[in-house]
């Protein structure tokens, strides 16, 4: 700022004003070199020339004692002025009494009559510019241009200021984001878009001082607001909503308001920002809420999972990580035989107890985690068919699940076929659980993979069927071996009659494509009949066995 005007050559001007003509030429002779300097001869003149060209003074330089307008008329109308407020002006006088008196009017500094150290008239010339442009500079980064708000470093930075003076206050941190922004700017032009934000600022701004807060906009769409703990934020939004729909009626705004309710003041207020975005971000695309609160509850649970993830390497070097089994029994003859068995995952935390893989799962398949964790079950359950094979001289079959993820990867089929070799296991004792929804992203790709697989001898099982989206088109293309119809239907069949009929549905698909079904959480004697009844084939669930560790399973095959 401060040296492009020396790059173009520009010299900053300054107004002496004064009714002595000597003191006039003593002065302008003194500041010509550095300045362009303009004259005037009373404070009347002073104005009409300030009024005539604002913005263009960097500095007044005012004599209190002239006639027509004095000094003092002078700055008390400066002060009134909002252009002209902003330029400095030093007072020259040589009575003590006159400078607290224009100081306390509005000037910046004083020189005293007669100018007898040109050096230091200069100086504090050049150090009253210099604090003023700072002070601008400051201003413009201070705050945003279109809507007045701070900007985000000066919003951290007052919070911090006030939490100095008020550590014990209880206050919350609010992040608003206007939904679909850019829709509104391409639907209704930017101008339209600019009148959103504003209005939007402009009803924040209103309410700050009732809600002791302070607010910015950081950037395009989105508004930050720290303020007192016990604001009520569905008010809050409903005030937001009307300011909305009466000042701009044709734009259909919607609002995400993410709260962190009286902020945890051991962290800083990036911290707190950080968490109500994460409230605001919970609810993207969630059209049946419009605000969200950053929850202990929240808090805890990624905590728990970025733990999990964390700790999955070290569970499966030590083992934590153990595989049970459940039996699956045949139905079609007299007595249920033992046909194959699931295998499920079970992790035994050291510090956090048992945990279910409803809990970890749906984690991992999230952040691919869950390739890692499959190849170890695969070979867990490889390794258990081979040690049941020798100790029992039996085979008992054991399904692995295969998730998404595994499906698109390249190795997949060299892995399962060096997992066989290793432990000597024909393809048929492993057999592969995909389930259906994981058929409805890329088909194609799943039936190719699946075809490669079933030519190598592998069984495939289509797991909760019924869940997905398969249409009756795809099932004939898609190459399975059997059915796993999902378990909700069990739950519900004797509750309602459309269950029923679902059971009975999947039963003729499975006829049609020449499969088997398997009817999983199957609890009871009375399911286990209607399934027969109906021409169900292989049953698995709590009525013939939990999932239980391998050295249990043994009681099965015995
Ligand atoms: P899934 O593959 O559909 O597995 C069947 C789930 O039903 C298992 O829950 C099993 O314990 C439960 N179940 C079996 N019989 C009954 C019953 O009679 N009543 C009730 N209420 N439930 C029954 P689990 O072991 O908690 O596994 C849940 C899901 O986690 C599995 O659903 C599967 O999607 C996933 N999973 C488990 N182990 C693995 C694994 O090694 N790899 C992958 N990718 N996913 C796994
Ligand atoms: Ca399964
Ligand atoms: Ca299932």
């Amino acid at each position: 700022m401060r040296n492009y005007r020396k790059n173009i050559g520009l010299k900053r001007h300054v107004l002496v004003v004064d009714d002595e003509l000597i003191n006039r030429e003593i002065l302008g002779n003194l500041l010509k070199a550095d300045y362009e300097v303009h004259f005037a001869e009373d404070g009347q003149q002073a104005l009409d020339i300030l009024r005539a060209r604002d913005h263009i003074y960097s500095l007044i330089l005012l004599d209190l004692l002239m006639p027509v307008m004095d000094g003092f008329q002078l700055l008390s109308i400066l002060k009134e002025d909002d252009r002209l407020r902003s330029v400095p002006v030093i007072v020259m006088t040589s009575e003590k009494d006159a400078e607290v008196r224009s100081i306390k009017m509005g000037a910046s500094d004083f020189i005293t009559k007669p100018y007898d150290m040109p050096e230091v008239i200069l100086a504090r010339c050049e150090r009253i510019i210099e604090l003023q442009e700072d002070k601008s500079i400051i201003h413009a980064a201070e705050k945003d241009h279109l809507t007045g708000l701070y900007t985000r470093d000066f919003f951290t930075e007052y919070i911090r200021q006030i939490e100095s003076y008020k550590p014990e206050r209880k206050m919350d941190v609010m992040v608003l984001n206007v939904d679909h922004f850019h829709l509104i700017n391409e639907l209704y032009g930017r101008e339209q878009g600019d009148q959103v934000l504003i209005c939007i600022a402009n009803t924040l701004s209103r309410l700050f001082e009732r809600l002791q807060g302070i607010g910015c906009r950081p950037s395009a769409d989105y508004f930050y607001m720290y303020c007192e703990n016990g604001t009520d934020y569905e008010a809050l939004f409903r005030t937001l909503k009307e300011d909305l729909n009466s000042k701009l009626p044709s734009a259909n705004v919607r609002l995400r308001l993410g709260v962190y309710q009286d902020v945890d003041k051991s962290l800083t207020p990036e911290n707190w920002i950080d968490r109500a975005q994460a409230a605001c971000d919970r609810i993207r695309g969630d059209y049946s809420r419009h605000t969200e609160y950053y929850s202990n509850e929240f808090y805890e649970k990624t905590k728990y999972q970025e733990k999990l993830i964390n700790d999955i390497d070290g569970a499966i070097a030590a083992k934590d990580l153990i595989v049970y089994y459940q039996p699956k029994y045949d139905i079609t003859g007299d007595r249920p035989a033992l046909r194959s068995a699931e295998a499920l995952i079970r992790w035994k935390h050291p510090e956090l107890g048992m945990i279910s893989p409803g809990d970890f799962i749906p984690l991992f398949e999230n952040n691919g985690l869950i390739q890692k964790l499959d190849r170890y079950v695969w070979q867990e359950a490889a390794q258990q068919v081979a040690s049941w094979k020798k100790n029992f001289g039996v085979s008992v079959p054991v399904s692995v699940n295969v998730s998404r993820m595994d499906i698109y990867d390249p190795k997949l089929r060299d892995d399962f076929k060096s997992l066989l070799d290793r432990y000597h296991l024909e393809t048929r004792e492993l057999m592969l659980e995909i389930t259906e929804s994981a058929y409805a992203d890329n088909a194609d790709q799943l039936v190719n993979v699946t075809e490669e697989l079933r030519s190598d001898g592998f069984m495939i099982e289509m797991d909760d069927f019924g869940s997905g989206y398969s249409s009756l088109n795809m099932l004939t293309s898609i190459p399975l071996d059997a059915l796993k119809m999902d378990m909700k239907f069990i739950r519900n069949m004797q509750k309602d009659e459309k269950s029923m009929k679902l059971v009975e549905l999947v039963m003729d698909i499975a006829k049609f494509l020449q499969v088997p079904v398997i009817a999983e959480g199957v609890e009871t004697e009375e399911q286990l009949k209607l399934l027969k009844a109906r021409g169900c084939d292989i049953i698995q669930g709590y009525y013939f066995s939990r999932p239980v560790p391998p050295e249990e399973f043994t009681k099965f095959i015995s």
